[in-house]
């Protein structure tokens, strides 16, 4: 439904007895884009197939499996039935999915490719003919022939030049507020993603730990992994300058803060005891000893 609010409860994925994210409760904003960011192995490609309802087999999934998700991939390529032309990949989406008549698709596939910004001219080209952005945008509109109820992007930009990247983020933005439905997209990207999101979740080992409006979470991280993420980060500010390293170590599986076996600031508190929530509605975290604001 437009406009909607989507409440996802204690959203989890398991591996048998062991949890690999969750619970996780997230909120989603019909027109809003929630981006989710974490190192490999933190769980968001996971997050993202649990909403969709599409969870590799071994793995069990509870909470999720939204009706009328469409995700967007890293690797457009695999979308494509290569033989086929772009213009007829969407007629095929759309004469399946929404039962639009053969006869009726061209201005359905017209304004779709108009909405990704493509020509119509390129409903003509063949998927090797496109350049990776195009590629991804031609991909998007797929996503969209469906009339989702729930976009979905994986690492959607990041085989991209930043550049494009940029302009990606932005066209998954601009879309999904503009069919009010809710979005969420996962990257590696933190700063990009803070800056076109709604909201930000961060997640470590499955669980979120810090999350709010994307400008107040890069700006002032408040859980001591992210705080550590964004000084190690190589940019226009660190050029020339050695980068910290967060020291290496298992993540914490049972109890305790998952990040306590690699956390400079960690105490016996955070070994033993998960931190609650703290802050405010725009700007939540969870560590027992939160670094200050700068
Ligand atoms: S709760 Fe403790 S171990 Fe976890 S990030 Fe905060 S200080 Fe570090």
């Amino acid at each position: 439904m437009r406009g909607a609010t989507t409440v996802i409860q204690g959203l989890t994925v398991s591996l048998g007895e062991r949890r690999l994210v969750g619970p996780l409760d997230l909120e989603l904003k019909g027109g809003g884009v929630l981006g989710v960011v974490g190192e490999s192995g933190s769980g968001k490609t996971l997050t993202l197939r649990a909403l969709a309802g599409i969870v590799p087999e071994g793995l069990h999934a509870l909470g999720g499996g939204v009706p009328g998700s469409a995700l967007v991939f890293q690797d457009p390529g695999s979308y494509f039935n290569p033989r086929w032309r772009i213009g007829r990949s969407l007629q095929e989406v759309l004469h399946v999915v929404r039962r639009v008549p053969v006869s009726q698709t061209e201005s359905a596939i017209s304004s779709l490719l108009n909405d990704v910004e493509l020509e119509n001219d390129d409903a003509e080209l063949f998927p090797f003919e496109m350049s990776g952005g195009m590629l991804q945008r031609a991909a998007i509109a797929m996503a969209l022939a469906t009339e989702p109820q729930l976009l979905l992007a994986d690492e959607a930009t990041s085989a991209l030049d930043p550049l494009t990247r940029d302009r990606i983020l932005t066209l998954l933005c601009r879309v999904a507020r503009e069919r009010e439905i809710p979005a969420v997209v996962v990257s590696h990207d933190l700063e990009s993603l803070s800056s076109v999101a709604d909201g930000i979740v961060v997640l470590y080992n499955g669980i979120a730990i810090e999350e709010g409006q994307g400008s107040l979470v890069v700006a002032t991280p408040r859980h001591r992994y992210l705080e550590l993420l964004l000084k190690s980060r190589p940019c226009r500010e660190t050029a020339g300058r050695v980068l910290p390293e967060i020291p290496r170590g298992e993540s914490e599986t049972s109890q305790g803060c998952p990040f306590a076996p690699r956390c400079p600031n960690a105490d016996g508190r955070c070994r033993t005891e998960m931190p609650r929530w703290a802050g405010s509605s725009s700007h939540r975290f969870r560590c027992h000893h939160p670094a200050e604001p700068q």
